[in-house]
């Protein structure tokens, strides 16, 4: 009885989620890809803090869901990582499905904390992207991040591009000003990926102005469907 309700759901929903698949590559070219959607930190270990307290892992976390979903609503197959809160190691995340046609990792910003004690929270927004040249699949890898750039830039968002100040711990070779996307090659998620990889830093929650965007339903929705309309762009059809 148990196993005929649950088939009878499966049949429900599945015929709509193929039609909504199928309607979009009608309309659109269709990727079915299959992404690897990496949720920055763990919450024992749960990266910067914002400004209010609340932890980016948290952040990483809605943000990757909605991207996740928007994936789904694509017609891609989707593999989260670090999603269930339990401890993961970096390259556990980017090879945990070798066969994945894309890694994408989903992070919050912070800034020097020299800068955080001289109290310029509020001077640094914006998004970042990373791709690094270690990884097989570099061209392949920078093509998505431009991808995701422009569409981050149409969504009104702007690329922070302090990462590129020639400091200690920053001086990340800006490969495109435009767009927001740095080289950072030692990135261990980009650099063990066997395939295209990119991370995004998609806003700075040390900033309180910022980071109240952030956490806003109508912010995480528009940066998510940048992040997944540029990944399913630039995916081989
Ligand atoms: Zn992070």
């Amino acid at each position: 009885m148990k196993r005929s309700i649950q088939h009878g759901l499966s049949f429900v929903r599945f015929p709509h989620r193929l039609c909504a698949a199928l309607a979009l590559c009608i309309a659109l070219p269709c990727s079915a890809a299959y992404i690897i959607v990496d949720t920055g930190h763990t919450p024992q270990h749960p990266g910067a803090t914002g400004a209010s307290g609340r932890v980016e892992y948290r952040y990483n976390l809605d943000l990757s869901a909605a991207v996740t979903k928007d994936l789904q609503d694509h017609g891609d197959r989707v593999l989260r990582t670090s999603a269930d809160g339990r401890e993961i190691a970096l390259q556990d995340r980017s090879t945990a499905a070798p066969d994945a046609n894309f890694f994408i990792s989903i992070h919050h910003d912070s800034i020097q904390q020299a800068w955080i004690d001289a109290g310029r929270q509020r001077e640094f927004r914006g998004y970042s992207i990373f791709v690094s040249q270690r990884n097989p699949h570099y061209e392949q890898s920078l093509r998505c991040a431009k991808a995701i750039g422009e569409r981050m830039l149409a969504a009104g968002e702007k690329p922070s591009l302090y990462h590129a100040t020639p400091i200690h711990g920053e001086n990340r070779p800006l490969i495109d000003e435009r767009l927001g996307i740095h080289r950072f090659d030692d990135l261990v998620v980009l650099k063990t990926a066997p395939m295209p990889a990119v991370l995004v830093e998609a806003g700075v929650i040390v900033n309180p102005d910022e980071e109240a965007r952030l956490a806003q339903p109508d912010t995480i929705a528009h940066l998510a469907h940048a992040i997944a309309d540029g990944v399913d762009a630039c995916q081989a059809h």
